[in-house]
């Protein structure tokens, strides 16, 4: 499981927890990397909760630049709760989202 910080981005979903847009930076939990049934679980995780209601697998939040955001600067920004899809790399300061996309809403 441990990588090294060559390897290939992970790409993952994820919910926003919160976005300063003034600061230029928030935290996205991403969706549960735990496993279930010996599955990936992959259960978005309800904000406040500090872990998997399925499997009880710990939250993994990861840090959000602005600049990791798609669209013209000045434009950049997210909502909390907004549903996000973005690669995971390993910055000098542990975890933070790369080629941060956000996800249209399904079903509505
Ligand atoms: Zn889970």
């Amino acid at each position: 499981m441990q990588g090294n910080s060559s390897a290939p981005p992970v790409v993952m979903t994820g919910t926003v927890v919160w976005f300063d847009s003034r600061k230029g930076y928030g935290f996205v939990a991403a969706d549960c990397v735990g496993s279930y049934k010996g599955e990936r679980c992959g259960k978005p995780i309800p904000r406040g909760s500090d872990a998997c209601p399925i499997c009880g697998a710990g939250v993994v939040e990861v840090f959000v630049h602005y600049s990791a955001l798609s669209g013209p600067p000045g434009r950049r920004n997210l909502n909390q709760d907004q549903r996000v899809e973005f690669e995971r790399v390993v910055g000098p300061k542990g975890p933070m989202a790369h080629a941060v996309k956000i996800c249209l809403p399904e079903g509505k």
